[in-house]
């Protein structure tokens, strides 16, 4: 079997870092470069963490240079969202398939790389929680708001994360907004007392974020009726728990030709 050559963006992160070593330890996969805007012509194996001769290959901060010189089939991205949007759009323009975990795209950008992959014939798949558990707890809540209409979201997460709500819950409740009937919740005449303090809005349902040290990722999805409640309950205690998910998006975007937002529409 041939292998998938590998290029990771944003190794050093607490994300690529894992990703790097699924590629270590996947035989098919063989990473052949890696994006770090901190360093220039070293070694990614010159650094503590990656001493390994698996890892001995380049590091470019230049997309261009890197496409160039490694040749990939697949970039995966776990940076910055302005930094995700760039290095998803220059590989595709390079024929590079595109695995993006980074969160907090827009709408608007996933339309443009939708309209990228239709140009380039070529697949990308930008996947908010490669977790499996979460992705299916976002299958099961899109059924269980067939027979519910009041929920409400709790995403929790370390401190460190950048963009709020969390992407797993937006999709979520844009997966509940495809099946709810559209219904604003809570009393008609409630009134916030502090600012925020119902979270977000989203089609009427609220969504609530927590940002606390000690937190990786966790989410919950509460339905309520008539003298019933249903909880979907998820967490990730660590960050291997993406890992199976990131394989997975790799031998899926080889096959694609459009771009595909969430594992759950390619999980069956
Ligand atoms: P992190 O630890 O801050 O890692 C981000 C890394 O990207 C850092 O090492 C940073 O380097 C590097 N970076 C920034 N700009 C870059 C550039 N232009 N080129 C190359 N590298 C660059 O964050 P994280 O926790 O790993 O999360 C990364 C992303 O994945 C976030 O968007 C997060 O929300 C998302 N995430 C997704 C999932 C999922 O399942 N899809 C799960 C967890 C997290 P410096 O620190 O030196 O600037």
């Amino acid at each position: 079997m041939e292998k998938v050559k590998i290029v990771i963006a944003g190794p050093r992160g607490r994300m690529g870092k894992e990703a790097v070593y699924l590629t270590g330890r996947t035989d098919h996969f063989e990473l052949v470069g890696v994006l770090d805007h901190k360093h220039e012509g070293k070694r990614l194996s010159e650094l503590e963490d990656f001493n390994n001769p698996a890892y001995d290959v380049p590091m470019y901060t230049d997309i261009e240079k890197c496409l160039q010189e490694v040749k990939p089939d697949v970039l995966i991205d776990l940076t910055t969202p302005e930094f995700g949007m760039f290095h998803a759009k220059t590989a595709l323009q390079y024929g590079v398939r595109p695995v993006v975990g980074t969160t907090g795209f827009t709408n608007e950008n996933l339309k443009e790389l939708e309209a990228l992959c239709e140009e380039m014939d070529r697949g990308c798949i930008i996947a908010p929680n490669f977790a499996l558990g979460a992705v299916l707890m976002m299958k099961f809540s899109k059924l269980a708001a067939k027979y519910f209409d009041d929920v409400e979201i709790l995403e929790l997460h370390h401190d460190r994360k950048l963009d709020a709500p969390s992407g797993t819950a937006v999709k979520t409740a844009e997966l509940i907004a495809e099946v709810r009937k559209p219904k604003k919740q809570g009393h008609p005449e409630e009134k916030e007392t502090i600012e925020g303090a119902r979270g977000a809005d989203f089609d009427g349902m609220r969504i609530h974020s927590i940002r606390l040290p000690g937190l990786i990722a966790h989410q919950q999805v509460m339905f309520g009726a008539e003298g019933e409640t249903l909880t979907l309950k998820h967490d990730s205690y660590n960050r291997t728990s993406f890992m199976s998910g990131v394989r997975f998006a790799v031998d899926e975007v080889l096959k694609a030709n459009v771009l595909i937002y969430g594992l759950e529409n390619i999980m069956e």
